[in-house]
């Protein structure tokens, strides 16, 4: 065969297999869309009131389309949407604010002087501690504090995890957890001062290292292009990891980093570690770098190896490795 017939059939071939993708993903939703209508009868879900307050924003959104495909009945409330607020919070189930955090509080104050006592008042808000106690002491029913942990970019919430904090009155709230189930969201249950310690960590520390690489990348000015050209996959994927940042929101991450003073105590204390680990770079002594180096490996003990086998499974499926 000529090479234009092997470019011919190799095109023909990546047609179909384009055609079979779209079908498959066309049926991946049909069998989806099927299997909620047949749990939601099974397990007697009934229709609910829903208002999302913020829910034209990026996460609003998202939880508009996801709680729609049960079939519960949405609104949303915007900032336009104050001089109706009465008629719009009026006989509602669940209440769910998702405003920017630095509006949270007070968003929460006005949204208590219409909801009922029955309806249950719940957040997304990626902090937990000041929303829930707000709640609590603004709303006299039931009141459930969520967290979505993964962004507004995901097609559905299958397999993504949800913490949630009980407040008051879960029996009533059991419904809004049942149905994050059926969207096959992992739920996990936490106190909200856990909560908010384990986020100094997870997004707080992680935030705050992301912001200062690019932060000292910007001082240093060396030439993206070059960086991003002699980079293998691996080291493209951390440099992503940093750029992506700065395409976001900076308020939300100013919010979340801002959220609470411990927050600072815990960066001074990571700031004091990089300057101890400069003074031991400076004695010139290998040895101790690596004695340090296996100390910290103990440490994680057995996630060590099993986060390694992870990310290399990780990067095979994005074909980077
Ligand atoms: P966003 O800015 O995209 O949306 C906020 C929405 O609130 C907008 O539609 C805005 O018009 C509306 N709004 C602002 N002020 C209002 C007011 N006074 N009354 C009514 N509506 C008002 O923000 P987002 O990223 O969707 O974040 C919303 C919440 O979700 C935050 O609490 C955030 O911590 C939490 N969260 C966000 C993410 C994320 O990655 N975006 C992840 C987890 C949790």
């Amino acid at each position: 065969m000529a090479e234009s017939d092997f470019s011919a059939e190799l095109k023909e071939v990546q047609a179909q297999l384009d055609a079979l993708t779209a079908r498959k993903i066309e049926l991946e939703n049909a069998l989806k869309s099927a299997r909620l209508t047949q749990l939601k009868q099974s397990q007697n879900i009934q229709s609910k009131k829903i208002t999302i307050v913020g829910g034209r924003g990026k996460l609003g959104q998202l939880f508009v389309r996801m709680f729609a495909q049960l079939g519960h009945q949405l609104s949303v409330l915007e900032p336009s949407d104050w001089p109706n607020a009465e008629a719009i919070l009026a006989g509602q189930d669940l209440v769910i604010i998702s405003v920017p955090i630095n509006l949270t509080l007070s968003v929460i104050e006005q949204v208590t002087q219409f909801i009922e006592p029955h309806t249950i008042l719940a957040d997304l808000t990626s902090i937990k501690q000041k929303p829930v106690e707000k709640m609590l002491s603004c709303h006299t029913g039931p009141v459930l504090g969520l967290h979505p942990m993964f962004g507004p970019d995901v097609d559905n919430i299958q397999d993504q995890v949800v913490a949630y904090c009980q407040a008051r009155d879960m029996a009533e709230c059991q419904w809004v957890l049942d149905s994050l189930v059926l969207l096959e969201a992992k739920l996990e249950a936490v106190s909200a001062e856990s909560h908010d310690k384990a986020m100094s960590f997870i997004q707080v520390m992680r935030h705050f290292s992301t912001f200062l690489y690019g932060f000292h990348l910007k001082q240093e000015n060396p030439k993206l292009s070059e960086l991003i050209a002699l980079s293998s996959p691996i080291y493209r994927l951390e440099l992503a990891m940093v750029g992506r940042l700065f395409a976001q929101d900076p308020q939300l991450y100013a919010d979340i980093i801002y959220s609470n003073p411990e927050n600072f105590d815990l960066l001074k204390r990571f700031s004091k570690r990089l300057q101890a680990g400069i003074e031991l770079l400076e004695k010139g002594d290998k040895q101790l770098f690596i004695q340090e180096f296996e100390e910290v490996h103990h440490w994680f003990g057995e996630y060590a190896d099993h986060f390694l086998a992870e990310s290399k499974r990780l990067l095979k499926a994005a074909h980077l490795s």
